[in-house]
């Protein structure tokens, strides 16, 4: 099954669907061979990079791949971390979605019909003319695709209040083994009719089928947010106060957590007035009516002081998105910091968090590495980052073992080893870790059961 497609199976595809929509050109194959994920992955040049237009251009596709057995990778933007859009076989072909990119807003519903190549910011700002509100907000909006964003249920700092796209999402239609096509949900928001297999493809990380549409609930749009700044002295208080906000009846709709190191990265790259000297900050957002914000905000601040933390509110919309605009570029921050950057996304009951953030530093200690967090600390979802010279494989070593005690450390306090990046590749053998052997033998049942071949994203996630 090793090398190169045969000129055949290639043109048998070019004659399904158009050979428009077929590219084998090198440039481009090698282009669609990577994703965001910034460490070194097993990694193949694809046969030909795919361009379906329509879901029954992605039926003849996967027809095809089944009988001649070509494994398919499914592709929205690439903006994935864990390497879930990588092509992992030079026999396989990436299958893009990006032309897919139709949408229609139901309003009276509150609902929308989306293929899977739409750009959730471009969906979320049209959803919006209209008053209403798609709250899934990955800090990669601007360019993800709604595809890419349902694959890997999707997360960002709205999701603590609003919840992650899994609970947007009402019916999806995808392509299956044999190019069979498997339709779930209606623009309906109660629906108990069988198993939930709508839930199942969220977060299945395209090895299940193709997505072709998904239907989305929509809500009403809040009118007016604020947003406050909170400054910690020591990193024990932190959770605390996050239980504090969270137990005052007041639900922020975000709660962001960055440490000190990431304080300065994001100073460093990008300067919005942050304090270097800060042990820790937290981002607070509270939306509703402009009047109910201003007396949630002030109650927050009135809760924060009171147990010695140092509170700013901001003033007006352009010192809050300074602020979120902070904290959206702490990805790209830390790349100023070191060559190489382990980032996992590992979630911590709340209740821990106290424990569990100096325990954090410890192992960093341990390996001597500069580790930098930073994350949705209301939904206990911490990004650890773990940073080093690409050149020092000893280095990368340490910080490779140092991510095997965050995971341990994580899964001890009945955690889990990803909130929103995903398995993909490069979380495979810490699966198995969380579902014990029961529970991943039952992920290998369903994996069969949609793609009995293993040609829908190959390699990822589950191991067969
Ligand atoms: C700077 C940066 C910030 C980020 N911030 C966040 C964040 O805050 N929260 C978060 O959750 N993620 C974040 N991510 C990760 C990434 O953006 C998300 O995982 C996103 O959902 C991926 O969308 P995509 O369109 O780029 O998909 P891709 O990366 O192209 O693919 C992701 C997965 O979806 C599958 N897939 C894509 N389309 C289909 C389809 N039609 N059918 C079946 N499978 C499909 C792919 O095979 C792959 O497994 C960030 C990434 C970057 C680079």
């Amino acid at each position: 099954m090793l090398g190169i497609l045969k000129r055949d199976p290639i043109d048998r595809l070019k004659k399904a669907i158009g050979k428009e929509k077929v590219n084998t050109s090198i440039v481009e194959r090698k282009l669609y061979s990577y994703d965001a994920t910034p460490i070194p992955i097993e990694r193949a040049v694809p046969s030909a990079v795919i361009f379906p237009e329509s879901r029954e251009d992605v039926i003849k596709i996967v027809e095809v791949c089944y009988e001649e057995k070509i494994p398919m990778f499914p592709r929205g933007a690439g903006s994935g971390l864990t390497g879930g859009a990588v092509p992992t076989s030079e026999r396989g072909v990436v299958i893009s979605f990006e032309r897919m990119n139709r949408f229609k807003i139901d309003i009276d519903n509150a609902t929308a019909f989306v293929e899977p190549g739409v750009v959730t910011y471009d969906f979320q700002q049209e959803v919006e003319k209209y008053g209403l509100f798609y709250p899934p907000d990955p800090s990669s909006f601007k360019y993800s695709t709604i595809g890419g964003n349902i694959a890997e249920n999707a997360g960002g700092p709205r999701c603590l209040k609003y919840g992650v796209t899994r609970e947007y999402v009402l019916g999806i239609e995808a392509v299956i083994k044999d190019g069979k096509t498997i339709k779930t949900g209606n623009p309906i928001l109660k629906d108990v009719a069988g198993y939930d297999i709508t839930k199942l493809f969220v977060g299945s990380e395209g090895t299940l089928g193709l997505l072709t549409s998904a239907i989305l609930k929509l809500i009403p749009k809040p009118p007016a947010r604020a947003t406050a700044l909170a400054i910690f002295d020591s990193l024990e208080k932190v959770g605390t106060a996050v239980t504090k906000i969270l137990t005052s009846g007041i639900f922020p709709s975000a709660l962001e957590f960055m440490d000190r190191d990431a304080i300065r990265a994001v100073e460093d790259f990008k300067p919005v007035g942050l304090p270097k000297d800060a042990e820790a900050l937290l981002l607070i957002e509270v939306d509703g009516t402009s009047s109910s914000v201003k007396d949630q905000i002030n109650q927050v601040r009135d809760l924060l002081e009171n147990l010695g933390v140092q509170v700013k509110v901001s003033e007006n919309e352009d010192q809050a998105q300074k602020l979120w605009t902070a904290r959206k570029n702490l990805g790209p921050a830390l790349g100023n910091l070191k060559t190489g950057k382990i980032n996992e996304d590992i979630v911590f009951p709340r209740s821990y968090l106290s424990e569990a953030l100096p325990k954090l530093r410890e192992i960093a200690r341990k390996y001597d590495l500069l580790m930098v967090v930073f994350g949705h600390i209301g939904d206990g979802n911490l990004h650890v980052n773990f940073l080093y010279d690409k050149a020092n494989r000893e280095e990368e070593e340490r910080a490779e073992k140092a991510v095997d005690e965050v995971f341990e450390l994580a899964l001890s306090y009945h955690g889990s080893i990803t909130g929103e990046h995903g398995v993909g590749l490069t979380k495979r053998k810490f699966l198995r870790w969380q579902f014990g052997d029961v529970g991943y033998e039952i992920l290998k049942g369903i994996k069969r059961l949609f793609d009995p071949e293993n040609l829908f994203n190959p390699g990822k996630v589950v191991e067969l």
